[in-house]
């Protein structure tokens, strides 16, 4: 039997974890696994209900899907961009305490918006597009939009198909036939901010002030004998209760080991969930701006209307910004990361001419469904699986809480959900609930 650490020197050391035996008592109140949006909210109710946690993060940085990527010279957000529905999302509240300048996304300066169909620039002036429809069906009265595919909600009128199509696409990063209308309908919306120096900024400058572990996966997680055992890559560790905020993808495709396994409805609930593929790649340029403004969009759009927006100069950047969803996305990124920026800069010297590749300098991709540690960009309720985030939101034996964007929910509305936001709230609401 090796000695074991006394918790202080472990939390101190933040670098081998105690080979522990089964001991009678606990190493900490709470495990938290996972130091995304989810994890931080739950350290700092666990902080604040003078409890203590130890904090698991698989990456070496934490913040998970909300990332500031400075490899390019100007900042981008690589995953979460915008505080969606501010008026009441925490991470607006923390941007002010920290003095850290967010801005409303509806006072931004705009620039154009080019339609593009196979790279030939088309006039979308003229075109009726059927947004007022789409938004009616799928935001009215949310109660009663049924629980049935985006495709099949708008059967009875093709004309809204393609709008339908590229709203599932680049919204939520997902084919409209997997994606439940009733689930999309209930999202809250409301006012969105926007962070100049990053999303990512501010969450890992809230985060800074909170214990973790990086680089320090969870393989396994034993919840049969009094509280649970967490193993992880470093050793293992008892605590009473775990909150665990890693994505669905992730735990459904077996990334976490539960001995005994979850019960049915915690699997049903997580297989009742998918995540799409919204991806983004930074594209940094010299200098030249093929004399278009900052914040123009380019819209790319080929065979069934899937496509890629370019953003251009954001924020005054030297940057252009590529956002793809949905199968499209899986296509495209399956050429690893070089054929990836290749593929992009290709077509962007399609929309813009030849002298873009003499102005490219580099790109940095954001793949995140084939990121190990997300499996996908943010989740959804798969057609006829609306109840999935409340099955999985349920807390196993008092012991096991799945928190996060999946399960964001405040007294059974699961609007918050996909947001990191919402995850924040579901991560400290999972801190808050546990009884000691
Ligand atoms: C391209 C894109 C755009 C987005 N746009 C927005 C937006 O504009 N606004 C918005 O609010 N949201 C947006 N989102 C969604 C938002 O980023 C997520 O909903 C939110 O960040 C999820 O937080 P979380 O804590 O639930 O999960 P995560 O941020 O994924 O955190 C979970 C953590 O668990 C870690 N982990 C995984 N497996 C293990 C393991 N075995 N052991 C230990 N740790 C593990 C991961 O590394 C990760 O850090 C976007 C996401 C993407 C990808």
């Amino acid at each position: 039997m090796r000695a074991r650490l006394s918790r202080r020197l472990f939390l101190a050391s933040g670098l081998a974890l105690p080979s522990l035996v089964r001991a009678q008592s606990f190493d900490t109140d709470v495990v938290i696994i996972g130091a995304g949006a989810a994890g931080l909210g739950a350290a700092q109710a666990c902080v604040a209900r003078g409890k203590s946690y130890v904090m698991f993060e698989a990456r070496e940085r934490m913040g998970g899907r909300v990332f500031t990527d400075h490899s390019l010279g100007a900042a981008f957000d690589a995953g979460a961009y915008y505080i969606h529905w501010a008026e009441r999302n925490p991470w607006a509240d923390i941007a002010r305490d920290l003095k850290i300048e967010t801005m409303d996304d509806g006072a931004l300066p705009r620039g154009a918006w080019l339609r593009f169909e196979d790279g030939a620039r088309i006039e979308a002036a003229g075109r009726r597009n059927y947004f007022g429809e789409i938004s009616r069906r799928f935001d009215d009265e949310p109660a009663r939009v049924p629980d049935i595919s985006f495709t099949e909600h708008v059967a009875d009128n093709p004309d809204l198909l393609p709008g339908v199509r590229g709203m599932a696409r680049m919204s939520l990063g997902e084919e409209p036939e997997r994606l439940s209308a009733k689930d999309y309908a209930r999202l809250w919306s409301g006012d969105d901010l926007i962070v100049p120096q990053g999303y990512g900024t501010l969450v890992s400058r809230f985060g800074a002030a909170f214990q973790l572990h990086l680089s320090t996966p969870v393989h396994a997680i034993r919840w049969d004998g009094a509280g649970v055992e967490v193993t992880t890559s470093k050793g293992t560790v008892r605590g009473r209760a775990a909150i665990i905020t890693v994505p669905v993808s992730v735990l459904a495709k077996g990334g976490i080991a539960f001995t005994p396994q979850l019960p049915m409805r915690t699997q049903e609930g997580l297989h009742g969930l998918g995540m799409g593929a919204l991806s983004k790649v930074g594209l940094q340029f010299s200098g030249h701006r093929f004399g278009l403004s900052a914040n123009t969009n380019l819209w790319d759009t080929s065979r069934d209307g899937a496509g890629v927006n370019f953003e251009l100069w954001p924020g005054d950047s030297n940057l252009v910004v590529a956002l793809f969803g949905g199968d499209l996305a899986r296509e495209i990124l399956s050429q690893g990361d070089a054929g990836v920026v290749a593929a992009l800069v290709d077509r962007l010297a399609r929309l813009l001419g030849e002298d873009v590749r003499g102005a490219f300098v580099k790109g940095s991709v954001h793949g995140w469904v084939n990121d190990p540690w997300s499996l996908g960009c943010y989740s959804h309720a798969l057609p006829g699986q609306a109840d999935a985030r409340a099955k999985l939101a349920e807390p196993v034996a008092e012991r096991l809480w799945f928190a996060g964007e999946a399960t964001a929910a405040v007294d059974g509305d699961f609007g918050p959900a996909m947001t990191a936001g919402g995850a924040f709230l579901a991560g400290a609401s999972a801190a808050r609930a546990i009884k000691f």
